[in-house]
């Protein structure tokens, strides 16, 4: 990871940590149960101290109480804007047989974690040859994800390594042999 890289991480941590378990820490939106905050990207709404999926809050009846709306990018948005993650799996040496199979199993996985946390996101699939990167929004995405795949595809080793605090990314590698 370049320095560049790491600086960038430290300054974003400054002004929020990604939620855990659906609860922000470091809140900054909404003090006290007053206002939201709403993220121009995705629609997720920040209220409460969570974020939540666009249509969870009634906006509505927001306005009608005349709740103060923050329009911002939410963690996860921010961090693909930036090119940040908290997760990468790398998979080494995709068997060309496997490759729409794993591809599912990927998006699939994707899109149950977000609709149970609307922060937890996979943010992007590269794919160059046989070797793909997946990143997330949270590091024990990609985690379980890799076990995922594993459990699948039991010919797959799995590594994980975690990058010293206090940045937290995980980095998980996977490779098919
Ligand atoms: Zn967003």
């Amino acid at each position: 990871m370049s320095s560049q890289t790491i600086r960038t991480i430290a300054r974003l941590r400054t002004f929020r940590i990604p939620p855990r378990n659906g609860v922000a820490q470091g809140d900054e939106y909404g003090r006290a149960g007053h206002g939201i905050a709403l993220c121009v990207s995705c629609g997720n709404i920040h209220y409460r101290k969570q974020w939540l999926q666009p249509r969870s809050v009634s906006m509505r009846e927001l306005n009608r109480r005349g709740t103060p709306i923050t329009r911002t990018l939410c963690p996860a948005c921010s961090l693909g804007a930036r090119g940040l993650y908290e997760g990468e799996l790398l998979l080494e040496n995709v068997p060309p047989l496997l490759e729409e199979e794993i591809g599912r199993l990927i998006r699939g996985f994707g899109r149950r974690a977000q609709a149970h946390n609307p922060q937890h996101r996979i943010i992007a699939i590269k794919r160059e040859r046989r070797h793909w990167r997946v990143t997330t929004t949270e590091n024990q995405l990609a985690v379980k994800l890799a076990k995922k795949i594993q459990d699948s595809f039991k010919r797959a080793l799995l590594t994980i390594s975690h990058s010293r605090e206090p940045y937290e990314v995980g980095r998980v590698r996977l490779m098919f042999s």
